[in-house]
């Protein structure tokens, strides 16, 4: 007998495997529901940067709502691009804000509800400055006041205004082929500038499909916000692979209250996390707080007249984990590498362990980035009370 308990533990918190094959499972696996940290914060998922027909994007205002709801975001923002209108002749706003008063009436829950349209999203209003070259190229700034007076040819006057307005202000796609076409983000004077008069907050390190080390490096050497974003101008069930296991490109916010001023918070003391393609992007601290609040160890006895332990790793978390185990203990069943899936549990047996109440394992967890192709390491003991 290889194995003490069945791998594929589905956990009554209603988290299921990421291979989903019905609807009601995609409902639950797109979710981007991360357990709360150890020290109480909530993990909040939040979208900062998202296009509807008020810009260049591809869906009704109300339509970026739904999908927030479907994946679990605790907020959402409207940032449609202020200088590029390709479709003003067919839908005039004169109110840049329109687009914002549409999703977050859309937003608001409604007694005849169904669904994941009863959940609450936070609708934060923004807007993308989008000037024609880089830079200093695309900024979004989010918690904005009033998207009209943030229209100004001058990128100066645009930035005093967001933080005239409090806003959280950050570097679009500092990578982009169109406007860096070596795609490598690279720091400018221009926005040197920003951050030494503390306009600028964050940067994005994933922006839909893309990710970027120079951009991360850019954000870890300049203590700027680390932040993944969809980016999103079609549908998200179209650029991600939800019956998958997938989710979209997004931030995890560690918050210490559950509202937009803790989120705010958070977001200026730079306590986030990137989702990308099921990888998590950050500080190490905060990668590493997201990671011993999804993995639980759970360490059996031995073996009957042996010294090979019977060790579960269990995931919390909406993401697969794919842990290295760096020894020097070593498994008497396992390769060194494997796979704990979002939501379940893995059983790995672990030989010659002396005393199984003081048994730890180290895990390089591979799809983790506290650096540039540098993933977090830790060390796990038996959390069972
Ligand atoms: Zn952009
Ligand atoms: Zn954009």
């Amino acid at each position: 007998m290889r194995r003490l308990v069945v791998p594929l533990l589905v956990l009554a918190a209603g988290v299921l495997p990421a291979v989903a094959h019905d609807s009601d499972a995609i409902s639950v696996a797109r979710k981007i529901d991360f357990p709360k940290l150890l020290d109480g914060r909530a993990v909040l998922a939040v979208d900062l940067h998202t296009h509807s027909v008020f810009s260049d994007g591809s869906v009704w205002p109300d339509v970026r709502v739904e999908e927030a709801k479907r994946d679990g975001l605790f907020a959402m923002a409207v940032s449609e691009h202020l200088e590029y209108q390709p479709k003003a002749a067919d839908i005039p706003h004169p109110d840049r804000n329109r687009s914002f008063e549409i999703a977050r009436q859309a937003a608001e829950v409604k007694p005849t509800a169904t669904g994941d349209n009863r959940n609450p999203l936070l609708v934060v209003n923004g807007a993308e400055i989008t000037k024609a070259v880089m830079p200093p190229g695309h900024i979004n700034a989010v918690f904005i006041q009033d998207a009209n007076r943030l229209r100004s040819p001058d990128i100066q006057a645009q930035m005093q205004e967001a933080n005239a307005q409090g806003a959280f202000v950050f570097w679009n796609h500092p990578y982009w082929t169109s406007q860096t076409p070596n795609g490598m983000a690279a720091m400018t004077p221009v926005h040197a500038d920003f951050i030494r008069k503390g306009w600028l907050h964050g940067i994005e390190v994933a922006n839909g499909a893309d990710m970027s080390d120079e951009a991360f490096r850019i954000a870890l050497d300049n203590n700027l916000t680390i932040l993944g974003t969809s980016d999103i101008h079609g549908l998200i069930d179209w650029d991600y692979d939800l019956a998958g296991g997938g989710h979209r490109t997004a931030t995890l916010v560690l918050a210490a209250a559950e509202t937009a001023d803790g989120v705010k918070a958070a977001l200026r003391a730079g306590d986030t996390v990137a989702v990308y393609n099921d990888n998590l992007i950050g500080k190490p601290a905060n990668v590493e707080a997201v990671v011993r609040a999804s993995l639980k160890l759970e360490v059996d006895t031995a073996l009957p007249r042996t010294s090979v332990v019977a060790v579960s790793v269990t995931n919390e978390s909406p993401v697969d984990y794919i842990l290295e185990n760096l020894g020097p203990e070593a498994a008497y069943d396992e390769g060194h590498v494997f796979t704990v899936k979002s939501g379940a549990s893995f059983t790995l047996l672990i030989k010659n362990v002396p005393d199984p109440s003081k048994l730890q394992l180290t895990f390089k967890v591979l799809n983790t980035y506290i650096a540039p192709r540098e993933h977090l390491t830790v060390r796990l003991a038996d959390a069972t009370p």
